[in-house]
């Protein structure tokens, strides 16, 4: 059974690293349909929380609930199960495939077709047979997306995305996004181009020092003197 109306919820998360606590404390919801931003300095726990939520890491304590369910902590396999995928700030290496064969192998169900579709819906159709190791880095960008589409997310995790992309690659992503999100699908987004942020997210959580200072509006928490302070500080 899934509870309604909560994608995600994190409940007193915490993992240290060493003496370095990367999440301190971290109690969060995303609503079904919701798009949350993540944002915060360099250093401030994002990705960490990112590790936690899709189960590369457990944590030292607190409980992560993914549309429902209560995945084994530390398991990948737990956390895709009950419907987490992400993609990668840093990209993943899969060049020996084609764009098609590395949508495949991402599917729980279905074929060629169904990964021509996910492909054809990031505006990558006619690169279906293209090795991954001859793709441009904006097509592997998107190629990561569809491959996380395709194991049809409860929770889509996007580290971001629009890092190192072209102005046009960017417009296109925003694009995509939004149908993402139209499509019903709840999305963590991690990205540190403020418009994009902006333009996507309903709420926008800020990290700084691995705890959440700040929770609201992409204006709310423009103006939030916490959040002013932990960008001038870093
Ligand atoms: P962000 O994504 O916001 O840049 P991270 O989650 O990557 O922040 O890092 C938070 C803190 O945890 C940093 O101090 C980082 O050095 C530390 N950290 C993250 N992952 C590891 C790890 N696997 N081993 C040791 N320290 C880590």
């Amino acid at each position: 059974r899934r509870a309604k109306g909560i994608a995600l919820r994190l409940t007193d998360l915490c993992k240290s690293f060493g003496g370095v606590r990367a999440v301190e404390s971290v109690s969060l919801e995303i609503r079904e349909g919701e798009t949350l931003g993540l944002i915060g300095p360099n250093g401030s726990g994002k990705t960490t929380l990112v590790n936690l939520i899709s189960g590369l890491y457990a944590p030292d304590s607190g409980s992560v609930t993914i549309a429902g369910r209560s995945p084994v902590p530390g398991s990948l396999m737990s956390a895709c199960a009950a419907g987490a995928s992400r993609t990668f700030q840093n990209l993943q290496s899969f060049s020996g495939l084609t764009a098609l064969e590395s949508v495949l192998v991402c599917l729980k169900e279905g074929g060629e077709r169904e990964a021509l579709g996910w492909l054809l819906a990031v505006g990558l159709g006619e690169k279906a047979r293209v090795r991954c190791s001859e793709m441009a880095y904006g097509d592997l960008r998107f190629l990561e997306i569809a491959r996380a589409l395709a194991t049809r997310p409860h929770l889509l995790m996007l580290d971001e995305p629009a890092a190192g992309m072209s102005k046009p690659d960017i417009a296109r992503l925003v694009l995509l996004i939004a149908s993402i999100k139209e499509a019903g699908v709840p999305i963590l987004l991690i990205e540190h181009h403020q418009d994009v942020v902006a333009e996507l997210c309903d709420r926008v959580a800020v990290m700084d020092g691995g705890r959440l200072i700040a929770l609201g509006t992409p204006n709310q928490v423009r103006r939030d003197p916490k959040v002013i302070e932990a960008y001038l500080g870093s």
